[in-house]
């Protein structure tokens, strides 16, 4: 027998490890980036086709590469930045692995322009495959461009995993700011398909936060600056008013790399505590700078996460710097009346559905009377009562109205879907704890959720409104303008065309604004933004369900969001339209997500429980 063992060719070894650096457009973009940084650059261009799937080049002012170095650049362990493992402890570059070329160069067709400045020429180098295909002197500047073409077009499986335009455009504008962010020294300028996104001057550190954020915070950063022998954090936090509804504006970074740490957000927001609602998030960019020997920025390949010699010295560190900063401006809650009262205002309107909110639900005692056993939650007997959803599939002697339907099985009308015998009467309706309709019925009585409730009806209203007749819009009268993240306003033009038929006249502005000129007539002159923002945070909690199409989150994310909240109270006629609107759904009887409705109590039943 032969030995069957051999070493794989490079280029497939360097496409596997691709793997770990390069997962997206936005990873190469990172990379390429970061590699400028390091270049000492002090100008970088960054310019993409069709969300990076097509081109995505670089081009810097940095120190360049000599013909040799331009070369190795591309073999896979090859770096300037460290020579020995103790070198990784104290890195003060943003690249040292050596793999970021090789992996590009395995899974993108590429093209190399370098000059050093004591070189009379520059190098051109062209590469497919890993392999260099043509390589020659060219002119050009002091710099170096990269231009990588049709990533992953030897790789179809993970090109064809590729997420649309809008959602690649969206991760790449995110490391984009993550580098520029941190970097306000250098100018950044960045171009999709032709047309400038980002265009970054050199300028301080708050100027720069204010071109990528906007203009909005331009009177309302607080600075934060604390130092100690140990650590040193600088940045800014956004006065508490300009806490928005949605998550985004949140950055931090630690010796210059952008980090994801729920732990030092937690840290943040405990600063703030009682100055801000608690479904509304602080703008923050923050820096931490620590002697790299304190930190193992190893753990992740893509470096986002890093951990601490000692986390909670870190936390404690940072909490207090928030305080303290917050606390030397005088912006404390006590003080400040007017933000209270409008805080309490704005929680009692509605809150968005975070992690956090789904465990306190599932835990509250309504959920729990629809998921544990033996406890009834239909007025029925004591034998053995089941999961409310199996109950509802299984049970045929239960009439129609109690079989579950799932919410896209073909639509039958209200009328037909309640059994006639059974119709509720809407002359006498009583709310209870704000929360809940009692509806009489010939039988019985329905308990209705009126959030539950007025969610499907609104969910069944945006369904037919973005396949027909569109909901009608009131024009603004003084049309107020929305300044989103960047992020954000890719996947606000993404969609427009639908909230355009639910009723949201927007327009881009330029710059990641909006103008609003219309909403539907149901919100409330004034409170457009906010309703935009959380429609937006409500979307990208059900972002990461791949089972449903962007207008269905949409569908969903607008119908939870709009929803008569529980605990609000309703008049006669508020309740008369809630109930009669339900029985017309054509799925009465639970949201779109799967939430019951109503449950129905029947008078032979409630009989038997009093010994009748
Ligand atoms: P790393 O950044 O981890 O060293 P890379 O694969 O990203 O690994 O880059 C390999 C080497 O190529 C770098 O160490 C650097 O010497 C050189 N290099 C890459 N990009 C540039 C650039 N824009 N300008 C100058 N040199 C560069
Ligand atoms: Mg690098």
């Amino acid at each position: 027998m032969p030995d069957i063992i051999q070493l794989l060719p490079d280029n497939i070894a360097n496409q596997i490890a691709a793997g770990e650096v390069i997962q997206r457009p936005a990873s190469a973009v990172k990379e390429l980036l970061e590699n400028a940084v390091d270049a000492g650059a002090t100008e970088i261009n960054l310019m993409v086709n069709d969300a990076g799937k097509a081109l995505i080049q670089v081009i810097d002012n940095g120190k360049g590469m000599s013909e040799t170095d331009a070369r190795m650049a591309f073999e896979r362990h090859a770096t300037s930045k460290i020579r020995n493992i103790e070198d990784l402890f104290k890195i003060k570059t943003m690249g040292f692995r050596g793999e970021a070329l090789a992996s590009i160069a395995a899974v993108a067709q590429v093209e190399l322009k370098s000059r050093r400045a004591e070189d009379e020429t520059g190098v051109f180098i062209e590469i497919e495959n890993s392999l260099v295909i043509k390589q020659e002197p060219i002119a050009m500047q002091t710099g170096t461009s990269i231009a990588m073409k049709n990533l992953f077009f030897n790789v179809p499986a993970r090109r064809n995993f590729l997420k649309s335009n809008a959602a690649e455009l969206r991760h790449i504008v995110d490391e984009f700011i993550r580098v520029a962010m941190s970097f306000p020294e250098i100018f950044f300028s960045f171009t999709s398909n032709g047309q400038q996104v980002f265009h970054l001057e050199k300028g301080s550190m708050k100027q720069r936060i204010v071109q990528i954020l906007g203009n909005s915070y331009a009177a309302k950063l607080v600075p934060v600056q604390e130092q100690t022998d140990y650590m040193n954090i600088y940045g800014f936090v956004g006065k508490p008013e300009t806490a928005k509804k949605t998550r985004g504006d949140q950055y931090f970074f630690v010796n210059n790399r952008f980090i994801k740490s729920a732990y030092l957000n937690h840290a943040v927001m405990n600063a703030f505590n009682e100055m801000i609602a608690k479904d509304s998030f602080p703008m923050y960019t923050l820096f931490i700078d620590l002697d790299p020997a304190q930190l193992d920025i190893n753990v992740h390949p893509t470096k986002q996460e890093i951990k601490f010699e000692d986390e909670k010295i870190v936390y404690a560190f940072v909490q207090s710097a928030i305080k303290h900063a917050l606390a030397q401006f005088s912006i404390s809650p006590t003080l400040d009346f007017e933000l209270d009262a409008s805080i309490q205002s704005l929680d009692a309107v509605s809150k968005p559905f975070t992690e956090d909110k789904k465990s306190s639900a599932s835990s509250s005692s309504l959920y729990n009377t629809f998921t544990k056993k033996n406890q009834s939650h239909f007025v029925e007997s004591k034998s053995e009562l089941k999961h409310w959803r199996d109950f509802y599939e299984k049970d045929k002697t239960q009439p129609e109205s109690f079989s579950q339907r799932p919410a896209d099985e073909p639509q039958v009308t209200g009328a037909a879907f309640i059994n006639t015998s059974n119709k509720p009467q809407t002359d006498k309706l009583f709310q209870i704890q704000n929360s809940f309709i009692i509806v009489q019925t010939e039988k019985g009585y329905y308990l209705v959720h009126q959030q539950n409730a007025h969610e499907r009806i609104l969910y069944e209203r945006f369904a037919l409104a973005v396949e027909g007749k569109p909901i009608a819009t009131q024009q603004s009268l003084f049309p107020a303008t929305i300044e989103l993240h960047a992020a954000d306003a890719v996947l606000l033009k993404e969609l427009l065309s639908d909230m355009n038929h639910l009723g949201y006249q927007l327009e881009p502005f330029g710059n990641n604004t909006f103008v609003i000129q219309g909403t539907p007539a149901d919100v409330s002159q004034g409170n457009e933004k906010t309703a935009i923002e959380k429609m937006l945070e409500q979307y990208k909690h059900f972002s990461s369900d791949l089972k449903y199409s962007k207008r269905e989150k949409l569908l969903r994310s607008l119908a939870l969001q709009q929803s008569v909240k529980a605990g609000t109270s309703l008049t006669d006629k508020e309740m008369k339209v809630l109930i009669e609107d339900l029985f017309n759904c054509a799925i009465p009887n639970s949201t779109a997500n799967g939430k019951p409705t109503y449950l129905e109590f029947k008078k032979e039943e409630l009989d038997k429980l009093f010994g009748r």
